[in-house]
């Protein structure tokens, strides 16, 4: 006897997988033993640094990290979580009730809409945009309203065309800047108005920074709480994956608002214990010492970005070169859809890349190339770009 299994109404509001069809090619084509170039993830493919790995060891060899931790995450992480953020961004946060670890920046920006939004409440979302916003609220049975992002509006969301009778029942707001997938960057002055219009319209503001750290050419993005009352309205989510290429070990933060980081916290106390505490120790170093990693991080990246943007630019493509993040945003050349192009990429020159409606119909005429692969790759890939019929 077997029982009939239907996915919950929450699942099938989820929208089509739209990488499909690229996961599939890029199956067929790796048994047939093409040598394929993957610039489709967004995970770098630098090991984390060995200092942090190193603590780590020490820390899990210590019988008194092996229980659960403290859903709140230990206070010395909090602590040096709070130092970092005094110096990185110049602002205070209080270490027990402004910041919340997370099992990854991800998990906390899909659970934060549980502790806010109710059932017929709308989240106003940019589109394109990093897949866990929307699927976030409608699991907290909220209504995704889209607000676009235009390329002449250098990707920032123009509050002033969001439909009123969205607004009216808007309770949320998420950004993210620096971006993923358009790599656009925002200034504090964006920041400020999206806190005055917040204000006006009681939204919460959800910033997501995972990539704050990831910029080029000496751009420092700032936070939503360099903004004026920033804190009075805003949360926002970061994240150790990208900045150490700890991607796999699953650690990040929330800070902001002490009652947003407290409902948030209740949320997540009802569904996980906690980050292992020997992860969190691996955090602490990571924050306290990593600024050189870093750098040299972001001298591998503006390196592969420069070879990248120069390389399509010089093949007739049209794009810009990005201040931050390891994405390339680069216009779909005429007569091709998204889709089609990557289909090509990846059929006739054994290249992945993402197709920018993947990330929702604004990405359309748009794809996404992540620098996650050698300096050497990326000049193979644009001579095989370069041979393409
Ligand atoms: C990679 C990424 C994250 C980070 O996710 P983690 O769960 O911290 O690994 C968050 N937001 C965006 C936009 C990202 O691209």
């Amino acid at each position: 006897m077997t029982i009939t299994i239907n996915p919950a109404e929450r699942l099938k509001k989820l929208p089509p997988y739209l990488f499909a069809e690229i996961d599939r090619l890029k199956r067929e084509a790796k048994a047939k033993g093409k040598d394929i170039i993957d610039l489709g993830v967004g995970d770098p493919d630098i090991p984390t640094p060995a200092f942090i790995i190193e603590e780590l060891y020490r820390a899990a060899k210590d019988p008194s990290n092996h229980r659960y931790a403290l859903d709140a995450g230990m206070p010395v992480f909090r602590e040096e979580i709070a130092r970092w953020y005094d110096k990185r961004f110049g602002v205070k946060l209080d270490s027990q009730t402004e910041i919340l670890p997370l099992i990854g920046s991800k998990e906390g920006i899909a659970h934060l809409p549980l502790a806010v939004i109710n059932p017929g409440d709308v989240v106003l979302v940019p589109d394109p945009c990093y897949p866990p916003y929307k699927s976030g609220t409608w699991f907290a049975g909220g209504e995704v309203s889209i607000m676009p992002l235009e390329e002449e509006n250098g990707f920032l969301p123009n509050f002033a065309e969001i439909d009123p009778s969205a607004l009216k029942e808007a309770k949320l707001m998420f950004l993210n800047y620096p971006n993923n997938p358009t790599a656009a960057v925002a200034p504090v002055e964006f920041y400020q108005d999206a806190v005055e219009y917040a204000r006006r319209h009681d939204l919460i503001i959800a910033s997501d920074a995972a990539y704050s750290e990831m910029a080029y050419d000496g751009y420092r993005p700032v936070s939503l709480l360099n903004a004026k009352c920033g804190k009075d309205v805003g949360i926002e989510f970061h994240s150790l994956s990208k900045t150490f290429n700890m991607t796999g070990w699953r650690v990040g933060f929330a800070v902001g608002n002490p009652e947003l980081i407290k409902l948030l916290a209740k949320v997540k106390s009802n569904i996980d214990s906690g980050i292992f505490q020997a992860i969190q120790f691996a955090g602490i170093r990571a924050l306290k010492d990593g600024d050189d990693a870093v750098r040299k991080n972001i001298a591998v990246y503006q390196d592969r970005r420069d070879v990248l943007v120069d390389g399509l630019e010089k093949l007739g493509w049209k794009v810009s070169k990005p201040k931050a993040t390891f994405y390339v945003w680069a216009s779909v050349p005429a007569g091709y859809t998204s889709a089609e192009l990557c289909s090509k990429l990846l059929k006739d020159a054994s290249i992945v890349v993402t197709p920018g409606n993947g990330f929702g119909a604004n990405g359309e005429g748009y794809i996404r190339f992540a620098c996650t692969v050698s300096k050497e790759r990326i000049l193979e890939m644009l001579e095989r770009i370069k041979n393409l019929k």
